[in-house]
């Protein structure tokens, strides 16, 4: 892999190391394999728009990088959690529609509001809370703004009632709203379990609160939603971690292309006897005459501490030149150790680069080991890497 740009990144000016050759480690995002996601998601429907979700830096991968690279792949919708994630992505694309998952973060004031009309963002409105400070602030302005409405089918988080959804329906009747609703949506709890039973009762309660806004275009889907099938794609699919490289659906093959690589360097290697303990809290014992590998990296980079190893339970692995490495003991704050006994020596000298998640160790399975999901290891990544972007 070589990168054929680097593009200016807000990150580059905070990460641990001024250029790639004096990086400890290395993060690479490959965005033609998010524009191939993409691609790849939005021919899943015959009939719905497909947006993006780019909240938290894009999952880790760089929000304005992200971005363009979606919008060259065909992508006009973008969700971002906060007002301040839609002004950046609101500068690389001034003609992009951009929703605020998060509705209207902040204090509410004139201010909090303001920022958001003039970045031309759509809040999501999920509370009648929200809509009367809605229709307040439009009404001073005079203006007629847009926003989404979120409405709860069973995750109990965010969203309005079905209750709600009839009496606003009844009321917007009568005198309609002085703001536009150009979306209504809800999320899915279970989507990444196909057989839920909550996935039907979710889709069915969607229908009726739809039914209640019969012109208005609807969303669902989230990336494991798409996989359940078209009754659940409505007019707009919403898919994040599947975008990224990530396992939508749990128990299933993974179609998508991994988009972030993490790869560490080796710092030393060592022998160390049979019957030695290594790391903190020596909780692994070398059952072999064993050579050791030390990289560069440890969670405080992102890489989880839990996804290290003990006596009693085996952590994640890593990829060096086609081979695989386990973790070996406690991944500690800068470092971490693996055992290279079955790697010739000659691919595995200090400097070289191995491989902790990527197109060979999938980062789903970093995050099993973890007790974990991707989402969190991808949006724990930090800035100590050295980015670098295909
Ligand atoms: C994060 C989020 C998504 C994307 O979910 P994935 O599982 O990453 O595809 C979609 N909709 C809402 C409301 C979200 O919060």
């Amino acid at each position: 892999m070589s990168p054929t740009s680097i593009l200016p990144s807000s990150h580059i000016a905070f990460t641990a190391a001024p250029s790639e050759a004096t990086a400890g480690s290395l993060l690479t995002i490959d965005l033609a394999a998010l524009a191939a996601n993409y691609r790849f998601l939005a021919s899943q429907t015959d009939h719905a728009e497909c947006s993006a979700v780019i909240k938290a830096d894009a999952y880790g991968t760089g929000l304005e990088q992200a971005a363009i690279a979606l919008s060259e792949a065909g992508c006009r919708v973008f969700f971002v959690a906060h007002p301040r994630e839609g002004e950046r992505v609101r500068t690389q694309l001034p003609d992009a529609t951009i929703y605020v998952l998060n509705g209207l973060v902040g204090d509410h004031s004139d201010e909090a509001l303001g920022y958001i009309c003039a970045h031309s963002l759509r809040p999501v409105l999920g509370s009648y809370e929200e809509i009367d400070l809605w229709q307040a602030y439009c009404e001073r302005l005079g203006l007629k703004m847009p926003c989404a409405l979120h409405f709860d089918t069973g995750m109990n988080r965010m969203g309005l009632s079905l209750k709600a959804a009839h009496t606003l329906s009844e009321r917007w009747a009568s005198t309609p709203p002085n703001f536009e609703v150009t979306l209504i949506m809800s999320h899915l709890a279970c989507a990444d379990e196909p057989n839920h039973p909550l996935n039907k009762d979710q889709l069915e309660r969607f229908r009726a609160m739809r039914a209640c806004f019969p012109t208005i275009p609807a969303s669902l889907a989230n990336s494991a939603g798409i996989f359940l099938g078209s009754d659940f794609h409505f007019d707009l699919l919403r898919p994040g971690i599947a975008l990224y490289g990530g396992q939508a659906v749990n128990k299933a093959p993974n179609p998508m292309q991994a988009v972030a690589t993490l790869e560490s360097r080796i710092l030393s290697t060592r022998k160390v006897p049979k019957g030695w303990s290594v790391s903190y809290g020596a909780c692994e014992v070398t059952k072999r005459e064993s050579r050791l590998a030390t990289l560069c990296i440890g969670y405080a980079d992102g890489y989880l501490r839990a996804a290290g190893s003990s006596d009693e339970s085996k952590g994640a692995s890593v990829w060096i030149a086609g081979h695989r490495a386990p973790i070996f003991g406690r991944v500690t704050m800068d470092l971490t150790i693996i055992d290279i006994t079955d790697i010739p020596e000659e691919l595995t000298e200090p400097g070289t680069l191995v491989e902790m998640f990527g197109p060979n160790i999938a980062v789903d399975d970093v995050a099993a080991h973890a007790g974990t999901i991707g989402y969190e290891i991808l949006t724990s990544l930090g800035l100590r890497a050295y980015r670098r972007y295909l």
